[in-house]
């Protein structure tokens, strides 16, 4: 006589009893640690299981004495050498995964930036892994979202890798609280990889005003401005009356009416203030791309068919050239 057993219940994710672990690749720059890479952090947290920080370069203990006060941070690693001031991933390659072999993670998360988007990929093909790029959320411990076409279509992907490698969109994860916090702080392993890239120099654009990718608010100029001239007699002062960041789209920035570090969009960098704020700019999807989760998005366009109202919370249909400094003295006046 034979009895049927009952199905055995795998329960979701067989780690119930696995130790979920993410090393989360925090960015600094001179001595002070970059918010926006916080959102490993978030996305670490989103995971489950521990987060660990590492940081790297001179100075990387005080750096790590800091990053110890972000809130949901269990450790930090930091490798204290010159070699990784400058973001090299000639150099910080063979560093990250050495870290993540001794430490055993299961997640590496870095943020989705230059130095990430130029990074990550070297370290997934030193660990035979398929890296998954732009997360803006976390499913489970496997599965994760993330934009494709330009934000037209949301892929939700799910990786077998026994080591999952993402880099994550600051925009889509809040930035953990700086203070607070407790973690343990320790040195990790340096592999002093003599890497044959030099660097030379770099030529960084210097602004008074808020940094663009992290700004409560945004004021951004496109084509319709016309010209550099124009752009530069418009735009700031509207910034300064609202203590905006400036941004631009990258027909403005192509035509050379701002400097390429501003650009908003696909091939330029993501946004996602309280306010964004723009003017002369179509809406095209690779603009959208880059500030469509803002909070509130206002635009003034001369067009009322421009795709850019489709997203707009309020829209302002005139010509910019009498709309933006009208409204820039109304909000000095304020
Ligand atoms: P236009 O599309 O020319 O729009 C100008 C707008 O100004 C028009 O809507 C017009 O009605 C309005 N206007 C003109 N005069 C006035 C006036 N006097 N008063 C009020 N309104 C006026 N673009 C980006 O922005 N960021 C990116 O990162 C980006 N990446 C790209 C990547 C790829 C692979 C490709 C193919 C394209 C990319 N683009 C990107 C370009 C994008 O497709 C658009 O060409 C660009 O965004 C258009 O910029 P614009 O809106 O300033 O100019």
């Amino acid at each position: 006589q034979f009895r049927l057993s009952q199905p055995t219940v795998v329960p979701q994710y067989s780690a119930i009893a696995r130790l979920l672990s993410t090393l989360a690749v925090l960015e600094q720059r001179d001595g002070k640690l970059s918010v926006q890479s916080l959102a490993t952090v978030a996305a670490g947290q989103k995971i489950g299981g521990s987060v660990t920080g590492l940081v790297a370069g001179s100075g990387a203990k005080a750096v790590a004495e800091a990053a110890a006060k972000v809130k949901g941070v269990e450790k930090i690693i930091y490798i204290e050498n010159g070699a990784y001031d400058r973001g090299l991933p000639e150099n910080w390659a063979p560093l990250l995964v050495e870290n993540v072999k001794k430490g055993g993670f299961t997640h590496l998360i870095a943020a989705h930036g230059a130095f990430g988007k130029s990074l990550l990929p070297r370290v997934a093909a030193l660990l035979d892994s398929q890296q998954i790029s732009d997360v803006t959320g976390v499913e489970s411990e496997d599965t994760f979202v993330r934009p494709i076409y330009a934000g037209n279509a949301i892929l939700t992907v799910q990786s077998l890798d026994p080591i999952k490698i993402l880099t994550v969109r600051g925009t889509a994860f809040p930035t953990p609280e700086t203070e607070g916090g407790s973690a343990a702080v320790e040195e990790g392993v340096d592999p002093k990889v003599e890497s044959p890239t030099e660097w030379l120099s770099e030529d960084l654009a210097k602004s008074d005003r808020p940094d663009l990718g992290s700004a409560e608010r945004v004021v951004s100029g496109g084509r319709g401005l016309k010209s550099k001239e124009e752009f530069d007699r418009l735009i700031p002062p509207l910034a300064d009356a609202l203590g905006a960041a400036i941004g631009a789209s990258r027909a403005a920035v192509d035509s050379g009416f701002a400097d390429n570090s501003l650009q908003v969009g696909q091939t330029g960098k993501n946004v996602a203030p309280q306010l964004y704020l723009c003017a002369g700019i179509s809406g095209a999807i690779q603009h959208l791309a880059g500030m469509k989760d803002s909070k509130v998005i206002a635009a003034i366009n001369k067009d009322p068919e421009a795709p850019i109202f489709q997203v707009a919370d309020v829209g302002l249909v005139g010509d910019l050239f009498e709309k933006v400094p009208e409204l820039t003295e109304k909000l000095k006046a304020q």
